[in-house]
């Protein structure tokens, strides 16, 4: 039984749409889903319909953008209802610093030579508040500028380099409440990478646990066997559950498919335990 509770669609940064999301899940054998686009429950409706069809199971989600002592964080909601007042207005100011934030690098990759990129990158998001650094990623592949999206962030769209804006998302405690509020089950996201030492990271679980949060994923794309050990220790010592997801974006741009994503270290408790139908 295959679970994975962290992928993209085109609500977000993704390239397929919602139903080509649930729909390649299952071919992948997967039996329950969640769809996690960034700070946007668009897809969420599509995807539950598709996943309908074919009996599986799906958990509406949302992966939210926080800002945590400088620096941007990721949580997951998972069993969320998209619906709810709270939810939804935090969601929403959220997305509108995308909109800022997408003119702002555009200017400042135009300072290097990049020209018109926010209207290309417009044309690639589902909707403008819904605008990714992803996108703009995509367009300076486009344009020969890189010879991948990685490969754009280690240039030019990563922290430090020319066309990096600073964001200040919203705060952690406010995303945990917006999610727990609407029923939902709050996960940090990838904890692996970020970069903090043992003991931030160890402050970080402290302070998750305190706001109300859930659970911690152990195993994500890219996170070593040190690391999802290490956090499995942290999901043991705060009574936090086990998640699990593959980040999954794009079969072009993903390395790790949805699905294929190992399961975590055991004597952790699995957040599914939380969301029982
Ligand atoms: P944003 O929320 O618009 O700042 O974009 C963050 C997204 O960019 C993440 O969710 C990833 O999809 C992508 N991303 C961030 N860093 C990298 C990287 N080094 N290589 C590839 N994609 C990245
Ligand atoms: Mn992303
Ligand atoms: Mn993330
Ligand atoms: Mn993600």
């Amino acid at each position: 039984m295959k679970i994975d509770l962290h992928c993209h669609s085109s609500a977000s940064d993704g390239t397929l749409s919602p139903s080509e999301v649930v729909f390649r899940a299952h071919r992948n054998g997967v039996s329950t889903l969640s769809l996690t686009d960034h700070d946007v429950t668009d897809g969420l409706e599509e995807a539950a319909q598709a996943a309908g069809t074919l009996s599986m199971r799906f958990i509406p989600g949302v992966e939210v953008s926080v800002t945590w002592e400088g620096n941007t964080l990721h949580v997951l909601g998972l069993g969320i209802s998209p619906g709810c007042p709270a939810l939804v207005a935090g969601l929403k100011g959220i997305r509108e610093r995308r909109v800022t934030r997408g003119a702002h690098i555009a200017d400042e990759l135009s300072r290097v030579g990049i020209e018109g990129t926010l209207p290309a990158a417009l044309e690639l998001a589902a909707h403008p508040s819904n605008l990714s650094r992803v996108h703009f990623a995509r367009v300076l592949v486009a344009r020969g500028y890189a010879r991948d999206v990685k490969s754009v962030f280690q240039q030019f769209l990563g922290e430090g380099k020319p066309g990096f804006v600073p964001q200040e998302w919203g705060s952690l405690d406010r995303a945990i409440s917006w999610i727990k509020g609407s029923g939902g089950v709050a996960v940090l996201a990838h904890p692996g990478r970020y970069p903090f030492s043992q003991e931030k990271s160890g402050l970080l679980v402290r302070e998750f646990k305190r706001f109300g949060g859930d659970g911690i994923e152990l195993t994500s794309a890219g996170q070593s066997k040190a690391k999802s050990h290490f956090f499995a220790d942290s999901c043991r010592k705060h009574q936090l559950c086990g998640s699990l997801g593959s980040d999954f974006h794009s079969p072009q741009e993903s390395r790790i498919d949805i699905g294929r994503i190992p399961v975590f270290p055991d004597r952790v408790t699995s957040i599914l335990s939380l969301l029982e139908r």
